[in-house]
C-alpha cells in the first residue's frame, strides 16, 4: 500500500532550485556582461545611504578532488598557482573600488570555494590585506570561512581567528568509512573532532557544520551515526545539504556508482530522522536545510522573523548589494545579479585585459521583483502574505489549492502557511511562483548558452 509521504513523493519530487536568487542563474543571460555590471556599480557608488556591503570571495583551490563536489574548484598543491590567481583578484577589486569609490563598510564577508585554507598564511594576509585596503571591513559583523578540517591545523586555525574571522564552516558530510570511500574522501571522525576542539579552543564565535544526505551507500543506521557525531560536538549550526547527482554536468560524479545511491524515499528518511534528531537535541530548523542551536543569532532571528536569504545561504542581514570576487563568484546589486566566469583561465585572461570577467547577468523587472520577495519569504518563514503577490497570486490560486487538497500548505485569512507536512517541499511550492519554469516541470522556459 502505498503511503501518504510516497504518493507526495511520487507527485513533488523533482529537482529544483535553492532559490538562492530569482530568477535563477539558467535564465540569465550572457548579453548581461561587464558594461551592464559597471553601469550597477556606478548607480550603487552614487547612492549615499545605500545599504552597506556584503563580499564573497571564491577561493576555488583544493588539495585533492572529492567525487560527489559540485562546487566551481581546482586541484592544486602549488602556491604560485593561487599567487597568480591572488594577482587577479586583487585587479579585480581594484576594477571595482575605481568605480565603487573606496571604503565602503562591509557588514557580512564569507570566504568560500573550492577550500579557502589551501591559501598559506602569507597569502590570506595579502587577501585581508587587499580587501582591508578597498572596503571597510567591519570584523563585528557576520565574518565567516570555509575550511577542509583534513588540511587545517591548530596553528592555521589560530592564524584564522587572529585575522579577524568569527565564524567558521567545516567540511564533514558523513563520518561513515564506507560512505566517505565511495565519495573519495577520507577524514577520519577523530580528525573532524580533533579539528572541532581546536576550532573552539582558539574562540571562533560560531561553528557550522555541513552534512550531506542522499550519498552512496548512506542507510538510516550510518547516517544516524553521523548525526549522533556532530550532536556530540555540538556545533552552533548544522547545514544539512541534498547531494544532487548530475554527473553529465559534473564529470567527477561519474566515480560514483549510481546503484548505491539511496532512493527517493530513503533519502527523505534520511533528511526527517536528522531533521528529528537535531530538533529534539535543541536545534532550531532554519529555512530549508539549515539548524541553528537556542539562542544562537540565526534561531533567534527564525524566531523575530528576521531571516534573509542570498547566494551565501540564510542570513541575519538582508543583501541588497553583496559583491563577489574570485572566479563563477555571484553579485546581487539592487535590481541586477552578475556572475564571475567559472572557467580559471577566462577569469584570468579577461582580467589580464583590464576587464571585469562577467559572464552573465540578469536586470530584474518589477514583476522579477515582487516574485523573488515572495520566495525569499517563504524561503525564509514558511508562509506568504497575499498581498505580496497582488493580483499576480491569483494565476497560482489552483496549484495552491492543489497542495493545500496534499495537505503541504494552509490558507488562513490574508496568508498562505506552509504546514509541517509542506516544509520538506518548499522547493516545489516556491516552484508554483517561478515565471520562468515550463508548468510541471524543473526546466526553465529558456536557458542562454554561454
Ligand atoms: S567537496 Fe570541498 S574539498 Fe572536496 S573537491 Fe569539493 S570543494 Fe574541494
Amino acid at each position: 500500500m502505498t503511503t501518504k509521504i510516497e504518493s507526495l513523493l511520487q507527485k513533488y519530487s523533482r529537482p529544483g532550485p535553492r532559490y538562492t536568487s530569482y530568477p535563477t542563474v539558467p535564465v540569465w543571460s550572457d548579453r548581461f556582461g561587464a558594461t551592464d555590471y559597471q553601469t550597477a556599480l556606478r548607480e550603487l557608488s552614487e547612492t549615499p545611504d545605500a545599504q552597506d556591503l556584503c563580499l564573497y570571495v571564491h577561493l576555488p583551490f583544493c588539495a585533492m578532488a572529492c567525487h560527489y563536489c559540485g562546487c566551481n574548484n581546482a586541484v592544486t598543491s602549488k602556491t604560485e598557482v593561487v599567487d597568480a590567481y591572488l594577482d587577479r583578484v586583487a585587479r579585480e577589486i581594484n576594477l571595482v573600488v575605481d568605480l565603487l569609490g573606496r571604503g565602503r563598510r562591509v557588514v557580512q564577508m564569507h570566504w568560500g570555494g573550492g577550500t579557502p585554507n589551501t591559501l598559506t598564511a602569507r597569502q590570506m594576509e595579502r587577501l585581508v590585506q587587499l580587501l582591508g585596503d578597498a572596503f571597510d571591513l567591519d570584523w563585528r559583523g557576520e565574518m565567516s570561512i570555509e575550511i577542509d578540517p583534513r588540511i587545517a591545523s591548530l596553528a592555521q586555525l589560530q592564524h584564522i581567528r587572529s585575522l579577524g574571522f568569527r565564524r567558521i564552516s567545516l567540511g564533514v558530510q558523513d563520518v561513515d568509512p564506507q560512505v566517505q570511500q565511495a565519495i573519495g574522501r577520507h577524514q577520519p571522525e577523530a580528525l573532524t573532532k580533533s579539528i572541532y576542539a581546536a576550532c573552539r579552543d582558539v574562540g571562533f564565535e560560531s561553528i557550522n557544520l555541513d552534512l550531506v544526505y542522499g550519498l552512496p551507500l548512506q542507510t538510516s543506521e550510518t547516517f544516524r551515526q553521523t548525526v549522533q557525531a556532530v550532536l556530540a560536538m555540538q556545533p552552533d549550526r548544522v547545514a544539512l545539504f541534498n547531494y544532487a547527482h548530475v554527473p553529465k554536468l559534473r564529470p567527477k560524479q561519474r566515480h560514483i556508482r549510481t546503484e548505491d545511491l539511496p532512493d527517493v524515499l530513503t533519502r527523505f528518511a534520511l533528511f526527517d530522522e536528522a531533521r528529528q534528531r537535531l530538533t529534539s537535541h535543541d536545534y532550531v530548523w532554519v529555512g530549508m536545510d539549515h539548524f541553528a542551536r537556542q539562542g544562537d543569532e540565526l534561531a533567534v532571528a527564525v524566531q523575530e522573523r528576521r531571516l534573509h536569504r542570498n547566494f551565501m545561504g540564510y542570513t541575519l542581514r538582508p543583501a541588497s548589494n553583496l559583491i563577489a570576487f574570485g572566479m563563477s563568484g555571484i553579485s546581487e546589486l539592487t535590481g541586477f545579479y552578475a556572475q564571475n566566469d567559472a572557467k580559471l583561465g577566462r577569469y584570468q585572461t579577461t582580467l589580464d585585459q583590464g576587464e571585469l570577467p562577467i559572464a552573465r547577468g540578469h536586470r530584474l523587472t518589477p514583476d522579477d521583483q515582487r516574485r523573488r520577495a515572495a520566495i525569499s519569504h517563504l524561503m525564509c518563514n514558511m508562509e506568504l502574505p497575499l498581498a505580496t503577490l497582488g493580483e499576480a497570486f491569483d494565476a497560482h490560486a489552483a496549484h495552491f489549492q492543489d497542495m493545500e487538497a496534499d495537505g503541504l500548505v494552509d490558507y488562513t485569512a490574508d496568508r498562505l502557511v506552509v504546514t509541517a507536512v509542506g516544509r520538506p517541499f518548499v522547493r516545489n511550492i516556491c516552484m508554483t511562483l517561478d515565471a520562468y519554469l515550463k508548468p510541471g516541470t524543473s526546466q526553465p522556459v529558456f536557458s542562454k548558452t554561454l
